[in-house]
């Protein structure tokens, strides 16, 4: 993304590309990087035999993916620590606690906005397995709109995010052979 002038002094930019954004004036250095992100990929055992682990999927109330299926959690804040994060997010949104939470993969991916040039718009996804006490009931508030158990074999199509999709795939064939106890 191109900025005018340096956020520190204030004066003309003169020099930048997608990556760097250097200050003649002052020497400043900003570095353009990916915005780093956190998702609870929520699991519950149900019974046995095939579609016996379900995924806890919650519907977008904002752009981008507005009415799209998506992994509860958001942006991390300037300095938090991601598993804090992600529990704030999860509160925020749910208002349940995470009991048990591991970090499963991270991946770069996009958060499309028209109002942001698109080398702007990388994220770096951090995704976490994750429990929570299902017998609790659930809130929808914050930025989604409603929350639903899925079968890991029957998602719906209506996913956000290309990550997202690709996550819950590989989480589908990771769970039978590693199990939920992490
Ligand atoms: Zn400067």
């Amino acid at each position: 993304m191109h900025y005018s002038y340096c956020p520190v002094c204030g004066k003309k930019i003169e020099k930048w590309d997608d990556q760097l954004i250097i200050c003649s004036s002052c020497g400043y250095h900003f570095y353009q990087t990916s915005k780093p992100t956190a998702g609870a990929v929520i699991i519950r055992e149900t019974g046995s035999g095939n579609g016996k682990y379900q995924v806890l999927l919650t519907r977008r109330g904002i752009e981008p993916f507005k009415g799209y299926w998506d992994i509860p959690g958001g942006f991390l804040r300037n300095g938090e620590e991601p598993e804090e994060g992600l529990r704030r997010e999860i509160r925020e949104e749910l208002g349940i606690d995470i009991l048990k939470l591991r970090l499963f993969h991270a991946v770069t991916d996009r958060y499309p906005r028209d109002d942001i040039p698109e080398e702007a718009n990388y994220t770096l996804c951090l995704y976490f397995l994750c429990t929570i006490d299902d017998s609790k009931k659930l809130k929808a508030e914050d930025d989604i709109t409603e929350s639903e158990w899925f079968s890991l074999d029957s998602l719906p199509f209506d996913l956000s995010f290309k990550e997202n999709k690709k996550t819950l795939d590989k989480v589908r064939r990771y769970l039978p052979e590693k199990g939920i106890d992490f």
